[in-house]
């Protein structure tokens, strides 16, 4: 399966893996196939294959995953169909970078 990549090192997701008991629930939900169940732990295939849905660590039981949904490139494409324009996000309002430009 080809997954669609954005923009490299942007994105907020974190994954503390001494939380993580295995349980394969974020490797379930992820829709870009981030999460990789191996032997009973969790690996990240590719932090910038996600897009921040937030879907990991809102089913992780343990907290063993942290991102920051609703922001960044997810958010901008949706805001950009939902509005009619170009997409537009937070990204750059901290680091003064302007990805979506
Ligand atoms: S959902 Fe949480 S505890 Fe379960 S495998 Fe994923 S990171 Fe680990
Ligand atoms: S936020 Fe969404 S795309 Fe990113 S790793 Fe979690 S489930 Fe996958």
């Amino acid at each position: 399966m080809v997954y669609m990549k954005y923009i490299a090192d942007v994105v907020t997701l974190e994954f503390f893996q001494e939380k993580c008991t295995g349980c394969g629930k974020c490797v379930e939900v992820c829709p870009h196939g981030v999460f990789l169940l191996q032997d009973k732990k969790v690996f990240i295939t590719d932090r910038d294959r996600c897009m921040e849905c937030g879907a990991c660590a809102n089913n992780c039981e343990f907290g063993a995953i942290n991102v920051n949904s609703g922001v960044g490139c997810a958010a901008a494409i949706i805001n950009g169909m939902i509005t009619g324009g170009p997409p537009s996000c937070d990204c750059g309002v901290e680091s003064g970078s302007n990805c979506c430009g």
